[in-house]
């Protein structure tokens, strides 16, 4: 009997949950707990299956997460609350004996930066408790380094080059909304740039580097250089590879709302007085600005992430290979009642927990996706809603660029 604990009840959740109910010969028990407990009864409400039950949790507190834990006593837990929360849940999970999967590395609440040192801190701790923590297991992070990890072990002996394609050609008819968490979203989006190059890191202003990508199906889009997390144990896991960048498309309707914002002081993360109140501008805004989960019913169009990657072949030929998922938001929003962003991390999050209760990613310590075998992960992922595609031998534009 295989019992899973989901926390956070947003849009991912939401899809995490949904996507467990599917697979009763893999979770058995499906408990959801998060902060507003009426969120989870939701879920377990539209997913409407007596093995979903839920709970209410403060998972920035360690002993509410052990009393939960031991109240439950789940196999794994699938963290999909938000980045603050990875420390509290992974050390609960070490005083329970569970084990742990997320999507997002840990942040600090009163500092926009993130790095994996703090999770991989966790290393020693979970291998000789014989648990296995996966980290960064959504779409990017997540089937991005699966996709990378399936590029070595199949197509290349070197990989020289990696570009993460990340394209939302969708259009939810809002002037301004995020597709995940607005805090997390706009913290991401507003730091500096950062890419790798040759063994060291090059920072770049934010959004400072732009190009025109082509997408699938979608055609050409205004792509913005970002530092985004995988890039980091990628080049650890991966050493051949010599430059290393993330992309993602914004339109301009939308940076010019993000300036604004910035212009004018909402995207501030400390605390300010207001009528004898403290508040943090950007979590203000995230309170008027639309919900995520509300972007489905009238979301078109289609996301388009992969990773295009040069370098030598198996025979020590030059290649290029580029491996993508399409995802539309009306299709994800019919069968889960959520938009395709929610919809691609909530799905690689319920295959990655899968993996480890079939015992195909068992692995103690605390480890990258990218470090287990890619190929049933991926083959689950096409059959639950993620097919994938591969052009090889392609010009990939961004070598131009
Ligand atoms: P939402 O804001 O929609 O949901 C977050 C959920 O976590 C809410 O249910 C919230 O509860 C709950 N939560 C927040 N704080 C706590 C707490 N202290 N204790 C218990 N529950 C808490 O976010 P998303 O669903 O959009 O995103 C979830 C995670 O997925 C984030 O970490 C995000 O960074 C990550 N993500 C990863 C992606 C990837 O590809 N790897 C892509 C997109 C997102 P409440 O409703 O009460 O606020």
């Amino acid at each position: 009997m295989n019992k899973v604990l989901i926390i956070g009840a947003g849009g991912v959740g939401t899809v995490v949950a949904h996507k467990c109910a599917m697979h009763p010969e893999v979770f058995n028990e499906i408990v959801i707990a998060s902060r507003t407990k009426s969120k989870c009864d939701a879920v377990a409400k539209a997913i409407g299956s007596d093995r979903v039950t839920t709970d209410r949790v403060d998972a920035d507190s360690v002993d509410e997460l052990v009393e939960l834990f031991n109240r439950h006593r789940p196999d794994i837990v699938i963290n999909v609350a938000l980045p603050y929360q990875d420390l509290t849940i992974m050390e609960a999970c070490l005083q329970c004996g569970v084990n742990y999967l997320d999507t997002a590395n840990y942040e600090p609440k009163d500092e926009a930066h993130f790095e994996y040192s703090w999770q991989w801190a966790y290393r020693e701790r979970f291998e000789k408790a014989g648990l296995t923590a996966i980290l960064g297991c959504g779409f990017d992070p997540g089937v991005s380094g699966v996709f990378t990890a399936y590029a070595a072990k199949h197509y290349f002996s070197e990989m020289q080059t990696l570009d993460i394609v990340d394209c939302n050609a969708g259009d939810h008819g809002k002037a301004f909304a995020t597709n995940f968490n607005p805090e997390i979203n706009i913290r991401e989006i507003t730091q500096n740039g950062r890419y790798y190059q040759d063994g060291k890191w090059v920072t770049t202003g934010p959004l400072e580097i732009h190009a025109p990508l082509t997408y699938p199906n979608i055609g050409p889009r205004d792509s913005y250089l970002l530092y985004h997390e995988e890039l980091e144990s990628l080049v650890q896991n991966f050493p051949t590879i010599r430059r290393a960048r993330f992309w993602m498309t914004f339109g301009q309707e939308y940076l010019t709302h993000l300036r604004v914002i910035q212009d004018i002081g909402m995207a501030r993360i400390d605390e300010i007085e207001y009528n004898g109140v403290k508040i943090v501008p950007l979590q203000f805004l995230k309170a008027v600005l639309p919900n995520p989960q509300d972007l489905g019913e009238n979301y078109h169009g289609e996301t388009s992430i992969g990773c295009r990657i040069a370098g030598l072949d198996k025979e020590g030929k030059p290649m290029t290979y580029y491996i993508y998922n399409n995802c539309s938001h009306e299709e994800a929003y019919r069968e889960t009642g959520m938009q395709a962003v929610s919809y691609t991390t909530g799905v690689p999050a319920m295959t990655g927990a899968m993996m480890f209760l079939t015992g195909k990613w068992v692995k103690p310590g605390v480890h990258n996706v990218e470090e287990f075998d890619p190929d049933p992960f991926l083959a689950a992922i096409a059959e639950n809603g993620l097919p994938w595609h591969e052009i090889i031998n392609e010009p990939l534009e961004v070598d131009k660029i």
